[in-house]
């Protein structure tokens, strides 16, 4: 149970007079945290949040107030596709970003563990803004927040509301954030927000602006209640695109940036330590050296390719007979033939992209 090494930090509970839901650590514990949210909701009941709460929560949540006046296909759809309770990711887990890690503990884990002594001026952002190329990891930083602050984890893309739930995206959105009031602590995790926020506003749909303006009502709302414990981070490959509104409600905004050396070195030996390889330290500093300006998803497709190496090497006429230990290990030559067939992804104008809008906007230097 990997995501259960922090647990000290969580257990306390009943602390104060805080309107947060502490997390249970049996829940945790007991089955990789498959009833966490039901758990949760049952504490909500039990007067933590300092407000009455219906006894029937528990027996069937679609009863819940909360949820009146939501599409009950939507709710369902949302807790199938779009809620997840069962990722367990810890940071060590995330390669590098060791800045981005170390801000993300202080201002928003550790707050969302421990409300009784983060208040007022140390209170957790409400609104979290990850920036950066495709593929650097921000989608697992996502998930490792909530799996860390024992938070619920909802993901959707912004770009989906406008075109697989054609017509439903404001409902959709609306449902998303009554769902996920209920199954709070809750991370709403939004990928290409900028497809939601951006400044193209004259030219926009009248259904995507309706969708816009039921996203920033509900942030608002999320940023303004005291007692909702959600947090909603939006992900961005163009954060130029965000308009105003958007920066003004996302208030810490971190660059994700390209894995360094290290990163990088940590990425292979991550993803090698389950297949057979015959790499020497020297080979995986070899291998860093060599993918200078590969995102992180870039070096999971290197190891992917590296790892066929083995497998086209064998004749053709034996490849249905051959037995698992016949196969031989994957070597630097692999990783050599791989890098002539995947990329980088990121282009330096893009990058500098990025640092532009960092200086500007960014909550780092
Ligand atoms: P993003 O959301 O930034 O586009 P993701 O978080 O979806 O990127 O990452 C895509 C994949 O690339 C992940 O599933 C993971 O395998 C790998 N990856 C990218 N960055 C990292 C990182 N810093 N640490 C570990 N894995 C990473």
């Amino acid at each position: 149970n990997p995501g259960g090494t922090k647990k000290t930090l969580g257990v306390r509970r009943g602390v104060s007079n805080a309107p947060f839901i502490p997390p249970i650590k049996s829940a945790l514990s007991d089955d990789g945290g498959n009833r966490r949210a039901d758990c949760r909701a049952k504490n909500y009941q039990e007067g933590n949040s300092g407000r009455v709460e219906p006894a029937f929560i528990e027996e069937d949540e679609d009863f819940d107030p909360r949820l009146k006046g939501i599409d009950k296909k939507l709710i369902e759809l949302i807790k199938n596709e779009i809620m997840d309770m069962k990722s367990q990711v810890t940071w060590e887990d995330v390669a590098g970003l060791e800045f981005a890690k170390k801000t993300i503990k202080e201002i928003v884990v550790w707050p969302m563990l421990r409300p009784d002594i983060f208040t007022g001026l140390r209170g957790p952002p409400k609104g979290l803004l990850l920036f950066g190329p495709p593929g650097t990891g921000k989608t697992l930083i996502g998930k490792c927040i909530a799996s860390q602050s024992k938070s619920t984890f909802f993901s959707i893309s912004a770009s989906s509301l406008t075109s697989k739930w054609v017509g439903e995206g404001e409902k959709m959105v609306r449902a998303l954030f009554a769902v996920a009031r209920v199954h709070q602590p809750a991370v709403v995790f939004i990928d290409e927000i900028d497809s939601l926020l951006s400044q193209r506003s004259d030219s926009e749909h009248e259904s995507s602006r309706r969708i816009k303006t039921e996203f920033l009502v509900q942030l608002d709302g999320a940023a303004t209640s005291s007692e909702d414990k959600l947090l909603v981070i939006g992900a961005t490959n163009r954060p130029q695109e965000l308009d105003e509104a958007a920066r003004r409600r996302l208030v810490k905004r971190l660059y994700i940036p390209l894995p360094d050396f290290e990163a990088r070195r940590q990425l292979v030996v991550n993803m090698m330590k389950k297949e057979s390889n015959s790499l020497s330290k020297g080979d995986v500093d070899d291998i860093s050296q060599l993918t200078k300006g590969y995102s992180g998803a870039d070096m999971a497709n290197l190891c992917r390719e590296a790892a066929l190496g083995p497998i086209r090497s064998i004749p053709f006429s034996q490849i249905e007979n051959i037995s698992p230990e016949q196969v031989r290990p994957v070597n630097l030559e692999d990783f050599k033939a791989a890098l002539s067939q995947v990329r980088a992804s990121v282009s330096e104008a893009d990058l500098r992209g990025y640092l532009v809008w960092n200086k500007s906007f960014g909550s780092s230097d």
